[in-house]
């Protein structure tokens, strides 16, 4: 009996392991153990390149050839943000290309900010006007008659705010590697960052002056995280620059046209009016001024503006050069004057028809705001896996941290394992070191639970993770933190935190504070009320409030608890609508035990 004849597919120069197993129908869990078996450790979203994935496509019965080299490109696929919906809602036929975005990410003094400023005394244009003067936080250059617009702030911190917010970042990455140096935990950082905003991503290889560059080992690097070099057949140009020199500034200008043109870098500039914040000022004589980058449509001196929490007709728009200019299309960064507060930089702005829709716009956003202070959203693995099982959600990201080298590979091989179901794993970002605020960021901006093996997270790591409402877990013992992450998948990790109802209290009277806000007089039905406890407004079946108690009185005096069978007053922390007849239930809650 002859052999079947293999099926024929094409193959790009490289391809994620996920995508590649979608192609040769078997589960990721099989691709990886095909490439562990042949000595490859790699993660679901990890690329290969066309050798590699064609060992594996034959091995399933697959003859594999390459696809032609063209859109070399990530496509696009994910949750979509806020600004490319708006240009989703646009008329195909109205949408035209606009000048990219790029943002400089990179390790620490491999030259981020020596990059830009070369880039920017590149730019002939500037030239005329004696330079960019004003630093407004994004600057424009020419390049054949094209433009390009950099944001002025490297670092991840502002990538991945804008991107917290649902903003759009910047529509391409320049990863700055310093060739003396290679790939660093930063530089690894930046490409997860890049990838979880699925943005693509330019190679600056930087310093190449410098006598103990090595350019090749730096590529080698790339092609170990994900960014295979185009010239060994990947998908990431890499520029060999010299910042210091200013020598390969073109080609790079060059490049980030080349990718422009294989990305949908598209917008209606007579649309709908939406863009970022990308920083903003108090201005002693001018009040507060903000630097507001256009992404759809076009801003306009008189507009009227909401921006975050702020709102005001545009006075005056400023180029980054300090030019008066009347109008501002898509990817155009300007100054503006009219806001009658600060925008935070991330926010995303948008145009309306009155004053009275700005103000309308900010007392909803208050209100939701408010709204989602008293319920905590914690991303944790428990509610993870609920949107999973709603069909919310059906990916579960994970960034690791662990102590040592040796630690991590066992640790993301035995995760790959878990995720054979209907819901994939991803690991983002694995490196080792404690957890940083930069974990913190990634995790909040891609919705992703940090998981830390023999590490710790620093403090400031901590508070932010407090805030942004993200998970961290530490374990000390590969086998509870596996099993973690299985019975997450399962459904039956047991929560973080469980609530205990610590007692219950009657509200008798509400007393309005001179000092305004208001105050329950109640009586304790049951158990206590304790002063730094949890506590929730019930009205009949409904909870009408979650949040802290702001203060506990029995007659003039601050108390800390308060027992059955007593009278007190309450004080609901930013909450003043309470009525006689509501009942306030006092929980704390309580760490489980996952060590
Ligand atoms: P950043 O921390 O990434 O913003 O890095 P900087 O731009 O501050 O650069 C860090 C150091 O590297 C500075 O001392 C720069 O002068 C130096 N540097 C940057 N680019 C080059 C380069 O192309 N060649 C050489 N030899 N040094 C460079």
């Amino acid at each position: 009996m002859s052999e079947p004849k293999s099926k024929t597919i094409k193959l790009p120069a490289i391809i994620p392991v996920r995508d590649l197993a979608q192609l040769v129908d078997v589960s990721a869990i099989n691709v990886i153990r095909k490439l562990m078996e042949n000595g490859m450790m790699v993660s679901i979203n990890q690329a290969i390149d066309f050798d590699t994935a064609a060992i594996v496509a034959a091995e399933m019965g697959f003859e594999a050839v390459l696809e032609s080299q063209e859109a070399p490109v990530e496509k696009e696929t994910g949750e979509v943000p806020m600004w490319r919906q708006t240009i989703a809602g646009e008329d195909e036929s109205t949408l035209t290309p606009r000048p990219p975005v790029v943002t400089i990410l990179g390790h620490v003094d491999h030259g981020k900010t020596s990059l830009l400023d070369a880039i920017r005394d590149a730019d002939v244009a500037a030239g005329e006007a004696g330079g960019i003067t004003q630093h407004i936080g994004a600057y424009q250059v020419e390049l054949k008659g094209r433009q390009i617009t950099f944001l002025d702030t490297p670092g991840h911190a502002a990538f991945t705010a804008m991107r917290a917010r649902g903003a759009q970042g910047a529509d391409i990455v320049v990863l700055v590697v310093a060739a003396d140096d290679g790939v660093m935990p930063q530089t690894k950082e930046a490409i997860a960052h890049a990838k979880a905003a699925r943005v693509p991503i330019i190679v600056a290889l930087n310093k190449i002056d410098k006598a103990n560059s090595n350019p090749e080992n730096v590529k080698k690097q790339l092609a170990e995280n994900g960014l295979m070099p185009d010239e060994w057949g990947g998908s990431t140009f890499v520029v060999p620059v010299s910042a210091r020199q200013k020598q390969g500034i073109e080609d790079l200008l060059e490049t980030v046209l080349l990718v422009a043109d294989n990305t949908d870098i598209r917008a209606n500039d007579k649309g709908a009016v939406i863009g970022t914040v990308i920083e903003a000022e108090l201005d002693k004589s001018k009040g507060p001024v903000a630097t507001l980058l256009v992404q759809n449509g076009t801003l306009e001196t008189g507009s009227i503006v909401v921006a975050g929490n702020a709102h005001g007709r545009l006075r005056a728009l400023f180029d980054f050069r300090g030019r008066k200019v009347q109008k501002a299309g898509p990817s155009f960064p300007v100054s503006v004057m009219g806001l009658n507060e600060m925008p935070s930089a991330g926010d995303v702005f948008q145009v309306v028809d009155t004053e009275k829709e700005a103000r309308q716009i900010i007392l909803e956003r208050t209100e939701a705001a408010k709204q989602q202070a008293t319920v905590a959203k914690k991303i944790t693995l428990e509610e993870l896996f609920s949107k999973i099982k709603a069909g919310e959600a059906q990916e579960l990201n994970l960034i690791l941290k662990a102590d040592m080298q040796g630690s991590l590979e066992p640790i993301i091989g035995e995760i790959n394992n878990l995720g054979k179901g209907e819901i994939r794993i991803n690991v983002l970002y694995a490196e080792t070191g404690n957890i940083s605020e930069n974990d913190v960021l990634l995790a909040s901006s891609s919705q992703a639970i940090i998981i830390g093996f023999s590490v710790q997270a620093d403090v400031a790591a901590r508070r932010l993770a407090e805030k942004e409402g993200v998970s961290i877990r530490l374990y000390d013992i590969i086998y509870r933190l596996t099993e973690d992450v299985e019975k997450a998948l399962k459904g039956m990790l047991a929560p973080e935190f469980t609530q205990k109802v610590i007692g219950k209290a009657a509200v008798l009277a509400v007393f309005g504070l001179s000092k305004g806000g208001k105050v329950a007089g109640c009586k304790v039905t049951e158990g206590e009320v304790r002063r730094n406890a949890k506590v929730r407004l019930l009205r009949g079946k409904d909870t009408v409030y979650e949040g802290d108690v702001a203060s506990l009185k029995h007659e003039k005096d601050d108390v800390r608890e308060m027992r059955v069978g007593f009278e007190c007053g309450i004080g609901l922390k930013n909450f003043n609508d309470i009525l006689v007849g509501d009942v306030i239930e006092c929980y704390v809650l309580e760490k489980t035990e996952i060590e």
